[in-house]
């Protein structure tokens, strides 16, 4: 494969989503070094042939993220974890040295080398990377609000498109004409609470941890006006003393995932 044939494969509007100036040096990076051509949210993966830079590129993703866990866990190993559990909206258990909180309606055990969701190892490494993340964070004040959306966190130009690809779309299209009882039970698994909002079709509140509550608003489609169902994340405006850009755009897109699961399982 040649950097052309990269490039053939993306929108080629150079927005630099990827870290990458441009389409072209984008290609030339995955065709040379054998980045992870997934570094562009919009990459037509279709067919594409990911051993051809000679890597196997995706597990060489897997192996980035598993050396970012362990370097993480390096990182925390230092903490007090009973002191931080306050700070983290945690509860600190001695017995089994682990910090217990609820993810997205799941528990989670996290210790200083191993964690636990639901009682099982998580499977992807990117879980453990925004959990350890929020552990190091150190914890801090509760949300107070007011709600922003992401285009209003500092240095987040970048990933509101990754937001909307990998998040807000995807629940758009799953929350359309879903039963209310449903959406409200599959929310309730999740640990999401509806709250009044007279403006929207539906709007809930997910602490997905539990300094780290997002708000999902979500408008029907309204086809004699033209508007297409749509939905709009907002988080508070501590956020990022918890999480970085890029742990939070994950965290939206587990929500959504978690909502997939919950909703099409059920029905
Ligand atoms: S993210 Fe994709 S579309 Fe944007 S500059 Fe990089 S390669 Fe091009």
């Amino acid at each position: 494969m040649n950097p052309l044939e990269v490039v053939a494969r993306t929108p080629k509007n150079n927005c630099r989503e990827c870290g990458y100036p441009s389409c072209l040096a984008f290609g030339v990076a995955v065709t040379a070094t054998g980045i992870d051509p997934r570094r562009c949210p919009y990459l037509n993966l279709e067919g594409l042939n990911i051993q051809a830079a000679g890597v196997n590129l995706e597990d060489a993703a897997r192996l980035r993220d598993l050396a970012l866990v362990e370097h993480l866990k390096g990182k925390v190993a230092g903490g007090d974890f009973a002191t931080l559990a306050p700070r983290l909206g945690a509860t600190w258990n001695g017995a089994a040295q682990v910090l217990a909180f609820a993810y997205l309606g799941q528990e989670v055990a996290l210790g200083k080398d191993t964690i636990l969701i639901d009682g099982r190892e998580p499977e992807d490494p990117r879980d453990q990377i925004l959990l350890y993340n929020y552990v190091h964070s150190g914890g801090g004040a509760p949300p107070s609000g007011p709600w922003l959306g992401l285009e209003s966190l500092p240095n987040s130009i970048s990933k509101v498109r990754t937001l909307a690809t990998y998040c807000e779309e995807p629940l758009a299209r799953l929350f359309t004409g879903q039963p209310h009882d449903l959406l409200i039970a599959a929310a309730t698994l999740a640990g999401g609470t509806p709250t009044a909002n007279p403006s929207a079709t539906q709007t809930l509140i997910f602490p997905v941890l539990p300094r780290l509550p997002q708000q999902v608003i979500f408008w029907a489609e309204e086809p004699e006006d033209g508007f297409a169902a749509r939905v709009k994340i907002l988080f508070d405006q501590r956020v990022l003393d918890y999480l970085d850009i890029e742990s939070l755009v994950f965290s939206g897109e587990r929500l959504a995932e978690r909502l997939t699961s919950l909703i099409t399982g059920a029905a």
